[in-house]
């Protein structure tokens, strides 16, 4: 049924003009979105088995976890994020054998591939309180654990915060951190991404200097890499709305830590002005990076293969549906 389904869209796409030839090679904005599900099942011929957007967005974890895939399938995404528990509490109960069973199972089913899992908002791996920081050194033992027994891909890591210490001493601090992390969890598959932030108040990683110094002073740097939010990298100062700012960015990524590294983008427009470090984001094209600006990102070549989450306002129950419509248009270009 399905197949039949994603087969018929591939001929609309033919009977709406768009020449044939296309859909023998690399076009495949034509056949998005739900044909390109079945391309990664491998249930369609070679020719639709194309690299294309990995597309998908930040859903609520209530009720059940594995109700979070029910979520994303809605919104026919290719992969999302979730929280690894209410953001704003401390572990309460650990997730049942049975929920975590359902979650791969529904996964599988829904071909939802990468997971990413990010981190509560209470956890502070550059804290100068000790408590705090011992506090969230276990915290992230336990989430990185809990991560692997869902086979979860990736865990977004907030960089922390060095409260007017000194970056240096908050870098210090981190780094210490994800070393005890990464041997406590030895032998886990589960991949650290450290995302950029918007600089406000002390929070480190604004700028990718900060990265590159605390990837290298990890003992192993095999489970390491980046997430890259728009919105914060704009508000932090990289001008994004500008024709050459993706450009740049990208440039400098590879120079100081390697493009490579980089497996998460968080696509979302930024509400207010440039390098203004206060944390907002907006709906695609509404922002101050806007729709030209969000179009040069979506379809930068070295940024297109790296699956793309939004975590765009919702304001109510339409707002991702319209958010992923308009990034698929615009990755048509
Ligand atoms: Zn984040
Ligand atoms: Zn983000
Ligand atoms: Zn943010």
């Amino acid at each position: 049924m399905a197949l039949k389904r994603a087969l018929n869209g591939a001929t609309s796409a033919v009977a709406s003009g768009v020449p044939k030839t296309y859909l023998s090679h690399k076009r495949t904005d034509i056949i998005r979105p739900f044909m390109v599900r079945r391309a990664i099942d491998g249930q369609l011929p070679e020719r639709y088995n194309l690299k294309t957007m990995i597309l998908g967005v930040h859903v609520s974890g209530a009720g059940k976890i594995y109700e979070a895939l029910d979520r994303a399938q809605a919104l026919k995404c290719q992969t999302l994020q979730i929280f690894s528990r209410n953001p704003q509490q401390w572990r309460t109960a650990p997730l049942s054998p049975k929920d975590i069973e359902e979650f791969k199972r529904r996964r599988k089913k829904f071909h939802i591939d990468p997971v990413f899992i990010h981190i509560s908002y209470l956890i502070n791996l550059a804290s100068p309180n000790p408590r705090l920081y011992q506090g969230s050194i276990q915290a992230y033992i336990d989430d990185i654990q809990e991560a692997d027994k869902l086979k979860a891909d990736y865990i977004v890591t907030h960089m922390g915060s060095h409260k007017e210490t000194s970056e240096e001493a908050g870098i210090e601090r981190l780094t210490s951190a994800l070393n005890k992390i990464l041997d406590k969890t030895k032998g886990s598959k589960v991949g650290i991404l450290l995302e950029n932030t918007s600089g406000s108040g002390s929070w480190l990683g604004y700028k990718f200097e900060h990265q590159k110094e605390i990837i290298a002073g990890l003992r192993d740097k095999t489970r390491v890499g980046l997430c890259l939010d728009t919105a914060h990298a704009y508000l932090a100062g990289y001008d994004l709305a500008a024709k050459a700012g993706p450009d740049k960015l990208v440039d400098e990524i590879d120079r100081l830590v390697g493009l490579k590294r980089l497996k998460l983008i968080h696509l979302n427009d930024a509400y207010g002005k440039l390098a203004s470090h206060y944390d907002r984001h907006d709906h695609i094209g509404q922002g101050s990076i806007g729709l030209e600006g969000m179009k040069r990102i979506i379809n930068h070549p070295k940024l297109k293969n790296i699956p793309m989450i939004l975590e765009t306002p919702k304001d109510d129950e339409k707002s991702d549906s319209l958010n992923l419509a308009l990034v698929r248009k615009l990755s048509k270009n």
